[in-house]
């Protein structure tokens, strides 16, 4: 069911069957692709074909990027490119697991947490945001510059069926707290919050232990709930940043233990599989893999990412990356989507987070053969959050004409 407000689209969430049970950790496979971001050539990677890795070897230099980690022991077999589940492709080291792993000694880091180790230890323990996929290193170093007096762990999961940050926030409370504490030393931020839309803030408030409860601020009431999350802070003074509550609780166990980031949880659900899930699993095990632990039905599409503003995937081959956080399955619709003529009810302006009015661009695109870039108005502000498309009674693709008239505009 879909409603609207004037803060947003309010959408049935769909994740009360998944929270009921806990994460469920899934064995590594076989053969694993590990991703490796930013290691396009060999002098980026630490392994060749042919070579034997242990559990927590470094695959790939932290430069640019961050460095990756093996989840497993074995044997590395290739280096192949993949689709990514998210964002076009990937390079991957493909591992062929042994059956007796053996595993790399780690020991704790000893050193001073001053703000610079903080961040040069994210980027060796190759933490990646699993909300927007950038570096953990990269958004300490730019919360610092941008002087951020706020950090908040991201936990607003305001999409339908996504749920996998909850339920980490629910499971780890301990170490989402303390990897928050240690960002917000790394970047300079004197006040914490963590992050939940508002809604599931009054549902899932109870199963958290006092501390970690009074750290909750409310997100928008419907989605996107970050944006709105945001200006309600800087019209209370602050300047504030956030960060995915999975790369909060990596960062802890990085500057407690000295262990990498190798495994991230992803939510599986919808009408496509007999049981929904959230799956803690290593990074690199193919989609497959997950949809089978959840008993994927016949007849059914994988949108990866996002319900709301995630693609379909085409390869269930492609390898788990720290930036899935769900995916929805759903069966394979055989009526062809219609459209209508815009009834010019306003609401695609109503819910848009930035003030776009996305029916007046996209008129100016359907109807002119030539659209003046001058009355493109505003679409270069769009965060494609997807909301206009979503709450269009007439089902017109706004979210499309918005990006392309902003292409538009940026040509000139
Ligand atoms: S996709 Fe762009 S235009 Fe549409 S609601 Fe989101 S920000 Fe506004
Ligand atoms: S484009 Fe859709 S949501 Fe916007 S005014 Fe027209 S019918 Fe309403």
């Amino acid at each position: 069911m879909i409603s609207f407000f004037s803060s947003g689209v309010r959408l049935e969430q769909k994740k009360s069957h998944t929270m009921k049970a806990k994460i469920q950790a899934l064995s590594a496979p076989e053969i694993l692709f590990v991703p490796l971001p930013g290691a396009q050539t060999s002098a980026e990677r630490c392994v060749r074909p042919g070579e034997r890795v242990l559990r927590f070897s470094q695959l790939s230099m932290p430069g640019n990027h961050v460095a990756i980690t093996s989840p497993v022991g074995g044997v590395v077999s290739a280096v192949k490119t993949m689709p990514h589940p998210v964002r076009g492709q990937v390079d991957c080291a493909v591992i062929q697991r042994e059956a007796e792993e053996r595993e790399l000694s780690i020991q704790a880091p000893e050193w001073d947490q001053t703000p610079e180790q903080l961040i040069r230890l994210a980027a060796a323990a190759g933490i990646i945001d699993e909300y927007d996929g950038i570096p953990l290193f990269k958004k300490l170093k730019r919360f610092r510059r941008l002087k951020i007096n706020w950090l908040g762990a991201n936990v607003l999961d305001d999409e339908p069926y996504v749920c996998s940050g909850l339920a980490v926030l629910r499971e780890s409370p301990d170490a989402v707290r303390s990897g928050l504490a240690l960002a917000a030393q790394a970047c300079g931020a004197k006040e914490t919050g963590i992050a939940v839309a508002s809604r599931l803030r009054a549902r899932y408030s109870s199963q958290l232990s006092g501390e970690t409860a009074g750290l909750l601020v409310s997100g928008g009431s419907g989605y996107p709930a970050g944006l709105s999350l945001m200006k309600k802070l800087r019209r209370q003074g602050h300047e504030p940043g956030l960060i995915g509550v999975q790369a909060l609780e990596a960062f802890h166990y990085a500057v407690e233990k000295g262990l990498p980031q190798v495994s991230t949880v992803v939510t599986v659900a919808g009408e496509g599989v007999s049981q929904w899930k959230n799956l803690r699993v290593p990074l690199g095990t193919p989609v497959e893999a997950l949809l089978s632990a959840c008993s994927r039905k016949k007849k059914t599409i994988v949108i990866s990412g996002s319900p709301i503003t995630g693609e379909r995937l085409l390869d269930v081959s492609a390898p788990v990356t720290a930036d899935l956080r769900c995916l929805l399955v759903l069966p394979e619709s055989t009526q062809k989507v219609k459209v209508f003529p815009c009834i010019g009810c306003g609401r695609c302006e109503e819910v848009c987070p930035v003030g776009i009015m996305p029916w007046y661009l996209h008129r100016q695109l359907h109807n002119r053969n030539h659209p003046d870039s001058e009355q493109l108005l505003g679409a270069e502000k769009c965060c494609a959050c997807n909301a206009c498309s979503v709450i269009c009674p007439s089902g017109l693709p706004l979210a499309e004409s918005v990006a392309l008239a902003m292409e538009m505009k940026e040509r000139g």
